[in-house]
């Protein structure tokens, strides 16, 4: 196998384990610039992703390398600023590799748009309809009808799809005459805070007042964050006014929002609010015979069904599945190895469990109700089980300390990590504090 194809391996694997965000963020313009024997050397675009692949991702990134190539023990990093580490996504398209990766698809650089999201790609059911049928009103009208476009929804279900196509269906109708940004909300978060501290938020306030079109994508994340929710209100206020139009996705309703000023949730409420629920099984067939014929492909029905039967609430884990079984095929796997190998995969348990199926399991195990769980007390009884949680919901589903903090309904991620770190260190030398945890794991996963 060639450092290249193995690198394709590695990242089709990581992109069902890492959220889109991350992904992105983290593995876009890397490859491999060396591989022999036990080493391999990773070439980065700049230091920032060195650092976080080196710290964060090192143990899941050595693991998933060893799944294909078991020799490796040692990983380096080479920085490398510019295009010629682009080769993962040139070598998918010399190949014409079927692997659609979100790294071959450009960034507008102005809007920060993916081109790659569009209604035409878009499989609309019973579970999107509504969220659909505003969103292309809202395309049809911005700033007139529904301000803000407000949609919410489980993990890996379509948002940050939909959200947008309506920024590309706009930009492709008005072209030059409208300017949009597309913005995550943490990135929004850390940017007012750099500019707080660089004194130039006056500044990035007027920029993003310039917009005709602002989409923010998981505001749930401004849960907590006062500083930020204070601006971003102010720059709602006056966008709305202009009829610039607002669109935004979250995990859950405006309602459901934690730490959110009231202001800010009628506004949010205020405009169109639709959810995206779950597809059923002829709709997740649709999804993934649109995706092959997109990339020119055939598989098996057998596969596809394998996948639709046992992939249920996340797209995002559909097309995971999908890509897995198109490299495997291209590697001249069966029919059947390929679906022995995603049995593989769909036993990682974690995939199926959610914050609330721990929270319930804790609540049970301790006899504590769930609200007092999530309540900001210092009573011994409550602290345990809280910080159990957390180390829960950090070690089984690798949540960013952010949204484990939101989960846990804190303010502030400092506590959530000092929680994690003083169950992870006892747990070594505390045989009732193992014992704690791996009955709660036990529940959990026996009823999922
Ligand atoms: P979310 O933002 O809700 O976590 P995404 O918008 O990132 O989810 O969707 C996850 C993946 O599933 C994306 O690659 C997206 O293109 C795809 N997807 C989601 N909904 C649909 C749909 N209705 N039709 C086709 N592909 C979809
Ligand atoms: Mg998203």
């Amino acid at each position: 196998m060639s450092k290249d194809q193995l690198w394709q391996l590695v990242l089709s694997e990581l992109e069902l384990k890492l959220s889109r965000a991350n992904f992105i963020t983290w593995l876009n313009n890397t490859s491999v610039a060396f591989l022999k024997n036990e080493k391999i050397v990773i070439n980065c675009p700049n230091n920032f992703v060195k650092e976080w692949l080196d710290k964060k991702l090192r143990k899941t990134l050595l693991n998933t390398i060893k799944t294909f190539s078991p020799q490796v023990e040692e990983i380096q990093y080479n920085i490398q600023p510019n295009e010629k580490n682009l080769s993962v996504g040139q070598s998918y398209q010399k190949q014409q590799s079927p692997l659609q990766s979100q790294i071959m698809f450009p960034v507008n650089k102005n809007s920060d748009l993916l081109p790659k999201y569009t209604f035409s790609n878009f499989i609309v059911g019973s579970f999107n309809e509504l969220a659909y049928v505003a969103a292309k009103n809202v395309t049809k009208n911005p700033g007139k009808i529904y301000n803000p476009y407000f949609v919410y929804g489980g993990v890996g279900l379509g948002k940050t799809h939909i959200i947008q196509a309506i920024g590309n269906e706009i930009f492709q109708k008005k072209k030059k005459n409208i300017k949009i940004k597309y913005i995550l909300a943490p990135n929004l978060t850390s940017k007012i805070i750099s500019s707080i501290r660089t004194q130039v938020v006056e500044k990035y306030i007027k920029e993003l007042l310039s917009y005709n079109v602002l989409i923010v994508d998981d505001i749930e994340f401004l849960s907590g964050k006062e500083k930020t929710q204070e601006i971003f209100f102010r720059i709602f206020n006056e966008l709305y006014q202009k009829n610039a139009q607002i669109v935004l996705s979250s995990d859950r309703s405006p309602k459901l929002i934690n730490n959110l000023g009231e202001r800010l949730r009628s506004r949010f409420e205020g405009g169109m609010v639709v959810d995206i629920g779950l597809p059923d099984f002829e709709t997740r067939m649709a999804i993934l015979n649109q995706k092959i014929e997109s990339k020119g492909i055939v598989l098996e029905e057998e596969i596809l069904e394998f996948i639709a039967q046992n992939i249920t609430n996340n797209i995002r884990e559909i097309e995971g599945a999908l890509n897995r079984a198109i490299l495997l095929k291209e590697y001249q796997k069966n029919t059947k190895e390929i679906i022995n190998n995603l049995k593989e995969i769909l036993n990682t348990p974690s995939k199926n469990i959610s914050p609330n199926n721990i929270l319930k399991e804790v609540s049970n195990y301790f006899n504590i109700s769930q609200k007092d769980i999530l309540k900001n007390s210092r009573k011994k009884e409550i602290v345990y089980p809280r910080q159990v949680y957390i180390y829960i919901l950090r070690s089984q589903l690798n949540l960013s300390f952010p949204s484990i903090a939101s989960n846990a309904n804190y303010k502030d991620h400092t506590t959530v990590i000092y929680a994690f770190k003083k169950i992870e260190n006892n747990i070594k030398k505390n045989i009732n504090l193992k014992r704690d945890i791996d009955t709660i794991l036990q529940n959990i996963y026996n009823k999922v």
